[in-house]
């Protein structure tokens, strides 16, 4: 099957051919045929798997460029948002359309402008209500909205935000919502402004041969070292480590630095700016590792990442598959390696009880021990004194296994299950 046979304009087939896309994924192949008939449309799929395309693609097809904007997506982050755009003028590299971005940070002025030339306007929920409450954008000619990530967005506390914006646009219009996991708090959305949506879904994409799913047993103490020596002895290409705090996210990436590795970090707190130019350079391959909180693991498309290091585990679930999401795209090899401390076994017995995934034990290596440097809170403490040694913790070998859980526990798996308001997913991650 190929994009022809789903009837996509030819102007969009050769620019999808340009950029490596010929053949559709799953969730495109369900989808693309239903929102072409104008009905609502629920698309569930993993990360990776194409949803970009799936609403983007006939979304491009059902808008006459210059009329205004008529199409409003909304993305939980702003590099999301910035991504979406990209990705849309690159479908319609051969056809005439303004897409605007619109995202909080930066000055509302040009981004009015830019809206009243659009035609899609790609924007986050809260600035988007900024600009409807100062009267800047008129939404009433909208015919068709996209809610990308909207888990997410209700997640982040969006949700009200997005029910406002949607009473903004007319009663008729056409609603589609994607995501890799769709909650029960959507419900509300789905039930106010959504007439009678078809659910297209996707079986994996991300399968076992792609994604390898890996976890060391590591005391807290001993993470950085045993980080690094994966860094130099995996067969990396990029790389991002993820870390739950902002604070770990900027001691781990001045470390890195300390060591020599070439590492840029991201999270929520850096500007704007440098937030996207960071992103920028990391997929123009500038440097080999970023390390990043929860912020960069949402929707981000990054080509070539080769390995997903988890430092530790957020408390969310489904953040470790949105994280592990980022390798493996689209039918690329890809590494998802967790470095598991005793803090973390709540949060992988989570992740393990609600998602259908498998990760394997890798046995305990000899690596060497580093300084690690954890800011002038804990000069001279525990790390300090423990560390200060360098060279003669080399060899040593790593002491987590005995104290660690035993693999088997880690490999329960569960189906869409129900329970603590978290809805449980079989996510086909090695189906
Ligand atoms: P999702 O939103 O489901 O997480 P994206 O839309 O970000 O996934 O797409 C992930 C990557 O896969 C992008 O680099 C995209 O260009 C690529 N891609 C999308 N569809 C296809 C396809 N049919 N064949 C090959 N690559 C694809
Ligand atoms: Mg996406």
């Amino acid at each position: 099957m190929n994009f022809e046979e789903l009837s996509v304009r030819p102007e969009i087939v050769r620019s999808l051919k340009e950029m490596g896309i010929e053949e559709p994924t799953q969730i495109q192949r369900t989808a693309i045929p239903i929102i072409k008939t104008g009905k609502d449309v629920i698309g569930m799929s993993n990360t990776g798997s194409g949803k970009t395309v799936a609403f983007g693609v006939p979304l491009i097809e059902s808008i006459i460029p210059g009329n205004g904007p008529q199409a409003l997506i909304m993305a939980p982050t702003r590099e999301l948002a910035a991504q979406i755009s990209q990705e849309l003028e690159k479908f319609a590299k051969y056809l005439r359309f303004s897409v605007a971005t619109v995202f909080g940070g930066v000055a509302l002025g040009p981004q009015v402008e830019q809206m009243g030339r659009s035609d899609i306007i790609v924007s986050t929920p809260g600035r988007m209500l900024d600009h409807l409450q100062r009267r800047n954008v008129d939404l009433s000619h909208m015919k068709c909205v996209v809610l990308d990530e909207a888990d997410k967005m209700v997640e982040m506390g969006f949700i009200e935000d997005v029910d406002k914006i949607l009473q903004a646009t007319p009663r008729k219009k056409q609603v589609l919502l994607f995501g890799a996991t769709i909650s029960d708090d959507i419900e509300k959305i789905k039930r106010k402004h959504m007439n009678s949506p078809s659910v297209a879904k996707a079986e994996t994409y991300v399968k076992e041969e792609y994604l390898e799913q890996y976890y060391y047993n590591v005391e807290a103490y001993d993470k950085f070292s045993l980080l690094v020596h994966l860094l130099r002895n995996e067969k990396t290409d990029q790389s991002l480590v993820f870390c739950a705090k902002r604070s770990t996210v900027e001691l781990v990436t001045k470390n890195l630095r300390m060591q020599g590795v070439k590492a840029e970090m991201i999270h929520g707190k850096l500007s704007q700016n440098k937030r996207l130019s960071i992103m920028e350079d990391f997929k123009k391959g500038k440097f080999p590792i970023l390390v990043a909180s929860a912020v960069a693991a949402r929707g981000l498309d990054i080509r070539d990442v080769s390995h997903v290091f988890n430092y530790d585990l957020s408390q969310d679930p489904q953040e470790y598959i949105h994280r592990i999401g980022r390798t493996a795209r689209a039918g690329d090899k890809g590494k998802a390696i967790t470095l598991l401390s005793p803090n973390d076994h709540d949060a992988f017995s989570n992740v393990l009880r609600y998602f259908d995934v498998k990760v394997d034990l890798l046995p305990n290596m000899n690596f060497q021990r580093l300084k690690f440097d954890a800011g002038s809170r804990r000069r001279g403490s525990f790390f300090n004194r423990r560390f200060g040694q360098g060279d003669r913790w080399q060899g040593m070998e790593a002491r987590g296994e005995q104290r660690g859980p035993r693999p088997g526990r880690f490999r329960r798996s569960s189906r869409s299950h129900q329970s603590n308001g978290i809805q449980r997913q079989a996510v086909h991650v090695h189906a």
